[in-house]
């Protein structure tokens, strides 16, 4: 098993090294060369646990990690999740069930793909006795989670950036509130944008990534993705066998690769209905399902602030899907798209849906959910609560605990969300490194802490 570039310049990649380089040498995303066959395999998967599971998987796309290895990695990963299940199934009614990706560290779903990122990154540095710089620009849940994925860990040192001022003020605890040595939290003046060139400005230097070991922690990695798929075939295998077939999965989504992740489980033979694609109010790709048409707009702030984006990264590599592996297709449209032009795609998978959830409409949402049926959901899968299938099967994938985000949820139920991680870190002392946004500053303070 190998993976190829969706621009087609890169020279084929093992697992190991694709995890490693993050983005292709020509601007590219890695993909699978092929995708397995699940369909004979999933009937014995339906009893494993979630960390079985998930070493099962995994170890189809990495062969170059022997299956052992790889049950030991799922295992230390998953175990720090809050329940046994992981990620609980929980129905709401005979119609609707929702998946609980939020019992990570971190809680939300990103921990899922982290967890295991960090670890992988350390089996690298034992390998090849280097440590290694971890370096990532947030604007919240990544970088929280990809700190808990590597605090701690030996030969590893990981510096966030995020916009001084402008990260909700638990996600910046999270951050900063570990006590770890090796975790550095950085705020900088300016946007996420801002902090994003500056990140994007150190890897442009080869000199210095070659000298710290620089690594990059963002949303393209391969592992996320692949580490995603597991949690749509074990809420898919629990799922009364009648509901299968039809089943439609509600991604809350921003760059795409949540619902990629399932998306690529369908082709890979998992029979399931359809993947509905909930936007916020940011809705590039609601465009794109309802009319083929794809331009990026300016980005509006809203309630679900991780769904806050418009130029979903993942998308890249449904594109290669679409364009049948035309790979000099793909490099053509990307150019077009960064240039913000207007682009026209051959229509979309039938089975994708997609649907808007105006900003207005974020608090209703969660409302209703805790008026129907006494449960509380964070804004981001409340997007999912609209246009919900008549006839089938919905299966909303929760992508935040409603406790991140206390202010919105409050007003619409009336109560404060809790969550002891939370309310632990509301004691701990705030440790953060401010600095100015210049990739000069961040290389000198990489440098004079990498010990
Ligand atoms: C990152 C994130 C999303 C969007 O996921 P994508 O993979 O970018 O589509 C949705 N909700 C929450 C809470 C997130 O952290």
């Amino acid at each position: 098993m190998l993976y190829i570039s969706t621009r087609g310049q890169t020279r084929p990649h093992t697992f190991t090294e694709a995890v490693e380089a993050g983005l292709a040498a020509d601007g590219g995303l890695f993909l699978p060369e092929t995708l397995p066959s699940l369909r004979d395999r999933l009937p014995a998967w339906s009893s494993l646990s979630y960390a079985e599971l998930a070493a099962e998987f995994l170890s189809l796309f990495a062969p170059d990690i022997r299956r052992e290895e790889w049950a030991e990695l799922t295992q230390e990963a998953y175990q720090r999740f809050d329940t046994p299940e992981v990620a609980p199934l929980h129905r709401l009614d005979e119609r609707t069930y929702v998946l609980e990706l939020w019992h990570g560290p971190t809680l939300a779903f990103k921990d899922f793909a982290l967890q295991l990122l960090g670890l992988l990154y350390k089996r690298q540095v034992k390998l090849s006795g280097k440590r290694l710089a971890v370096l990532g620009a947030t604007s919240g849940d990544t970088g929280s989670a990809a700190i808990h994925g590597c605090m701690g860990q030996e030969g590893i040192q990981i510096f966030i950036l995020y916009p001084a001022g402008r990260v909700a003020p638990l996600q910046e605890r999270q951050m900063a509130c570990t006590g770890a040595a090796n975790v550095f939290a950085m705020p900088v003046p300016g946007t996420f944008d801002d902090a994003q060139r500056v990140v994007k400005d150190c890897f442009g230097d080869p000199a210095f990534v070659r000298e710290v070991n620089l690594s990059a922690v963002n949303s393209i990695n391969i592992a996320r993705v692949l580490a995603q798929c597991v949690y749509y075939l074990w809420a898919w295998l629990r799922l009364p066998e009648a509901d299968r077939a039809t089943a439609e999965f509600v991604v809350p989504t921003g760059n795409f690769g949540n619902v990629l992740a399932g998306w690529l489980c369908q082709q890979m033979g998992m029979p399931c209905g359809s993947f509905r694609v909930a936007t916020n109010q940011n809705d590039i790709l609601h465009r794109f399902f309802t009319t083929g048409d794809y331009q990026q707009g300016e980005v509006l702030p809203s309630h679900a602030p991780s769904m806050d984006i418009q130029a979903a990264s993942n998308f890249e590599r449904y594109l290669y899907y679409l364009l049948k592996g035309d790979q000099a297709k793909v490099s053509q449209v990307m150019h077009c798209m960064k240039r913000g032009e207007r682009v026209s795609l051959p229509p979309a998978a039938s089975s994708f849906r997609s649907s808007r959830m105006s900003d207005d409409e974020i608090p209703l949402a969660i409302r209703k959910v805790w008026e129907q049926h006494r449960y509380v959901i964070d804004p981001h899968t409340a997007c999912a609560f609209t246009e919900m299938a008549k006839d089938r099967v919905s299966v909303v994938l929760s992508t935040a605990s409603p406790a991140k985000f206390p202010e919105i949820v409050q007003v619409a139920t009336e109560a404060e969300p809790l969550h002891p991680t939370l309310e632990a870190l509301k004691n701990r002392p705030l440790m953060t490194h401010p600095q100015q946004a210049t990739d000069v500053a961040i290389k000198s303070f990489i440098r004079s802490h990498q010990s």
